[in-house]
């Protein structure tokens, strides 16, 4: 026998920004469902994923307003300070974005995912207007004119007003509501670790584009870091694959010794990396959030901080009109979402496409157009003062991210 459940709102896929967004409407008194394949308990208790999450002020902000920042443990919340790009081996041409630029103590803050995960879904354990379906998926989606419908793995059928996608990058919703997406393949996979070194990373950030390689550091405890390693997916799987001690000696020669032995203290974990755009964030009754509906490239480190933003508009707009006596998925509603998150996400993306095109590019028009880009960050203060706003500032959800966009622009149009 097919069950059916009514709703009035449908979450598909329980990560961090699925979370947030079930979070943020917790008030709403809307009746939520949220359907993941993991079980409870993984969501729960999550494995460390390699990744360490940069997060902007507003970010951080929007964190705390839904109960979910206050349930990190405290020591794991590492600060930003400073961030540098650097450009070349050995002749290293490089500029410091500097947190003194934006007005505030520090550029932002760095939290591990699982720890985010972790403290999203224990910020929904005492929601009762939320009902869970883990263990399961969605196989199947659609909408009409009344509502909206999703299939699950076991048989069951939910019924709701509205449809929400944060299934991943790849969301198999979004394909099954006739959404296509743009999907660049970076043709390049990137290796995250933590690491312990000699020397103090002084919270500084590092964005190291080498010849043949890209590097970043992200500073955790004194002592400690998270390492990136972009390169072509085989030899990466050759470092996934290399004993601890080959792999320790590799590394620290990478980073030129420059915080002197480095030691492995994570687990490693691969990426390969892809960027998604989809053509719309939304259908009838239907909206995409999260990495389903912007896929970044993790170099600008705005993947999670573009979904926090998109789920704030979303439920925003929500929460209004439900307070109003609205209909919460309108086309009206929907389509003011789609237009919001556009505006805040496209330059960054299309930025950030044009920045790895541009320092994955060893031909001498691309390194003559990097030198100019680092000369620009090196001397122009104003351009470096918008980097540090746009990573500061608390504003509305909107504005916090124009600075940072301009600012790339400027970078990549010299
Ligand atoms: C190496 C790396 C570094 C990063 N660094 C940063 C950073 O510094 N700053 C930043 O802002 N962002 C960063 N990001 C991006 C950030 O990790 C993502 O934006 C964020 O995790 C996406 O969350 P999400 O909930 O949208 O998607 P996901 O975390 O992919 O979650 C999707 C969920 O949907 C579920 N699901 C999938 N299919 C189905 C289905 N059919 N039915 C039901 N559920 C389904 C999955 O099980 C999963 O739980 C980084 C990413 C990487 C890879």
């Amino acid at each position: 026998m097919v069950e059916h459940s009514e709703y009035d709102i449908i979450i598909v896929g329980a990560g961090p920004a699925g979370l947030c967004f079930a979070r943020s409407l917790a008030e709403s008194g809307l009746r939520l469902a949220i359907i993941e394949p993991q079980p409870r308990e993984q969501l729960a208790q999550p494995a460390f994923d390699g990744r360490e999450i940069a997060l902007t002020h507003h970010s951080a902000h929007l964190m705390q307003a839904m109960g979910v920042w206050q349930l990190i443990p405290q020591d794991q919340i590492h600060m930003l300070r400073d961030a540098k790009v650097m450009d070349g081996e050995h002749d290293v041409k490089q500029f410091t974005i500097e947190h003194s630029e934006g007005k505030a103590s520090q550029l932002g803050y760095l939290v591990a995912n699982h720890l985010i995960r972790q403290a999203a879904f224990a910020a929904t354990g005492s929601q009762q207007n939320l009902s869970f379906y883990t263990g399961l998926r969605s196989i199947a989606a659609e909408t009409d004119g009344a509502r909206a419908e999703v299939q699950l793995s076991d048989g069951q059928v939910l019924r709701g007003k509205l449809l929400v996608a944060a299934d991943s990058r790849f969301s198999e919703t979004r394909r099954a509501m006739g959404i296509g997406a743009s999907m660049e393949d970076f043709g390049k996979t990137m290796l995250v670790c933590r690491m312990r070194h000699e020397g103090r990373h002084e919270h500084v950030a590092w964005e190291w584009f080498g010849r043949a390689q890209t590097l970043a550091l992200l500073p955790l405890g004194e002592y400690e870091s998270s390492v990136v390693l972009t390169l072509p997916h085989s030899q990466i799987q050759r470092l996934m694959d290399a004993d601890e001690s080959t792999f320790n000696a590799e590394l620290s020669q990478r980073f030129e010794q420059r915080l002197g032995a480095m030691q492995l203290s994570s687990t490693r974990h691969a990426y390969p990396l892809v960027g998604v755009y989809p053509q719309k964030f939304t259908g009838n009754r239907f909206a995409l959030v999260g990495d389903a509906a912007v896929g970044m490239h993790p170099v600008t480190a705005h993947g999670f901080n573009f979904g926090l933003l998109g789920q704030d508009l979303l439920s925003q707009s929500i929460l209004d009109a439900h307070r109003r006596g609205l209909d919460i998925s309108s086309d009206s509603l929907l389509s003011q979402y789609e237009r919001r998150l556009w505006r805040a996400t496209r330059p960054l993306y299309l930025a950030t496409r044009t920045i790895i095109r541009l320092y994955t590019n060893d031909s001498p028009p691309a390194r003559l157009a990097r030198k100019a880009g680092l000369a620009l960050g090196a001397r122009i203060s104003p351009f470096r003062r918008m980097l540090a706003a746009g990573l500061t500032q608390k504003g509305s959800s909107l504005s916090s991210t124009r600075p940072v966009t301009s600012a790339l622009k400027a970078l990549v149009s010299r």
